[in-house]
């Protein structure tokens, strides 16, 4: 027999707050992030804060992502073909 708990740890997290653990490093400045109990999503947006994880935030996330993969794919290229002193 299997009732959903959904309610009751929502509940938990409206009273002692929500268990948000790094679900994902967009960046090295952004990140989201998922509650343990209810999996409600945050996101740090663009002043440093943080909001919740709205399909345009996702949007731009994975834009970011996309981003900064490139750069640091660059960056070690250009550190491989670097001569040796
Ligand atoms: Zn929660």
């Amino acid at each position: 027999m299997k009732t959903t708990n959904a309610t009751p740890l929502k509940f938990w997290c409206d009273i002692i707050g929500h268990k948000y653990v790094v679900s994902k490093e967009v960046t090295s400045h952004v990140k989201e992030y998922t509650c343990k109990c209810c999996k409600k999503q945050l996101t740090t947006n663009s002043n440093g804060n943080l909001t919740e994880l709205t399909p345009k935030f996702k949007e731009i996330n994975s834009l970011l992502e996309e981003i900064y993969i490139r750069r640091t794919l660059r960056h070690k290229a250009k550190k491989l073909s670097a001569p040796m002193y």
